[in-house]
């Protein structure tokens, strides 16, 4: 090195913006030989160079320098300075559970991922955990809702698939006034428009098959938190149930990653446009997007969130037949679950993400037959219109 070079930067530094650390923090170019993206570490096992002496790395369940880069990565874009990979969001929440014990309690929004309630309240209910559900909008009617035995606090804003918005630094404070922890999901908001845990939330989730992979091809999970205590218990349970995401797919991920700002701002400049549009349509009763200034908490979005992301929910006049008569017409929609990919997905919650609810618990939450949900891409925005409109003609 000559005198005039200057030492490498630690892109994890916060003063870069999130962009660059989007595309640097956690991967410096490659010791070994200079490549300037992380390798794709393809090995179950490292070398000892005598019994238990190994350079940093011993076994890829416990650790793989490209899943490695990462977690650090994402776990930096969310504030954070630990990242567990996961092999699909749905097992970083089974992990998380672990954290808890027989007896406790869990409080919940009301209005969240199917496939979350369900392992709720089909595996861990019969573990010993006790789960509440409610409606946080009102923050305050979480005070009500906490017992003595409430470990955690989980919730989703917005919620999935009603766009309904959780104040999180309100429900931080009441979590931690009573000892529980809070776990946001924020994979609607992506780390590009949310950072929850600068709001107060210990833990954050995300389902990576949605925008943070962002193109469809994989499932993943993440789980970050910044706190010494949770970090080492994580770090116990990650190695030990093995729910870990392959280095591939870490690769795949940290991909995607570099170019999460470009694509959310594509998102949000679809999705307001399409919202406007199915707003302002005769064939529509309401739309649900947190950033129309008719959404009821319009004022928290702004506050809370840095956009308003890619998703929506829709209520079509004349219930599920008109709902059908849509998802059979459009084109360019693709009629799918899952969301947050560069596509644009169309999807009906009663029939799809949300049937694993009784319609009673579909009514309570606001689930009905007219409803739908779109994951709005980064296609041309004048061929989402007018596949729209033609579908609704
Ligand atoms: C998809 C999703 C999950 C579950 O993640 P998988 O990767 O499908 O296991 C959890 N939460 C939300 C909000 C989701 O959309």
């Amino acid at each position: 090195m000559t005198s005039s070079q200057q030492p490498p930067a630690d892109f994890r530094d916060p003063r870069f913006g999130f962009e660059t650390r989007a595309i640097h923090a956690g991967q410096q170019p490659d010791a070994a030989t200079g490549a300037v993206v992380t390798p794709v570490y393809m090995t179950s096992t490292y070398v000892h160079s005598e019994p238990g002496v190994y350079n940093g790395y011993d076994y890829s369940r416990a650790g793989n320098p490209t899943r490695d880069a990462y977690e650090t990565c994402l776990a930096n874009l969310e504030g954070a300075r630990f990242g567990f990979a996961f092999a699909s969001g749905c097992i970083g929440t089974t992990t998380v559970m672990h954290l808890l014990q027989q007896g406790d309690h869990v409080v919940c929004c009301d209005d969240m991922y199917g496939g979350t309630y369900r392992l709720f309240e089909t595996v861990f209910r019969k573990q010993g955990l006790d789960f509440s559900y409610v409606d946080l909008r009102d923050a305050d009617a979480l005070e009500a809702a906490m017992r003595p035995e409430t470990r955690m606090v989980w919730i989703e804003s917005p919620t999935n698939p009603l766009m309904k918005l959780v104040d999180i630094a309100r429900v931080a404070q009441i979590a931690h006034a009573s000892g529980a922890r809070l776990m946001v999901d924020n994979t609607f908001m992506s780390p590009y428009f949310q950072k929850p845990l600068l709001l107060g939330a210990d833990l954050v989730l995300h389902s990576t098959t949605k925008y943070v992979n962002g193109h469809s091809d994989l499932i993943g999970g993440i789980v970050v938190t910044d706190d010494d205590a949770l970090q080492e218990q994580l770090d116990f349970l990650h190695r030990s149930i093995g729910g870990i995401q392959s280095t591939f797919d870490s690769y795949l991920c940290m991909r995607s990653v570099k170019t999460l700002a470009v694509r959310m701002r594509a998102h949000e400049d679809n999705a307001t446009a399409v919202a406007q549009f199915l707003e302002a349509h005769p064939a529509i009763d309401w739309v649900a997007y947190p950033g129309l200034t008719s959404h009821p908490q319009y004022e928290l979005a702004c506050r809370q969130t840095s956009g308003h992301g890619g998703m929506l929910s829709i209520s079509v006049k004349g219930g599920l037949e008109a709902a059908r008569r849509v998802m059979a017409r459009v084109q360019v929609f693709t009629l799918a679950e899952s969301l947050g990919g560069v596509e644009s997905l169309i999807e009906h919650p009663g029939l799809m993400t949300h049937a694993s609810l009784s319609r009673e618990q579909q009514r309570k939450v606001g689930i009905t037959d007219g409803l739908l949900r779109l994951s709005v891409g980064i296609e041309t925005q004048a061929d989402l219109l007018a596949d729209l409109e033609q579908a609704l003609r």
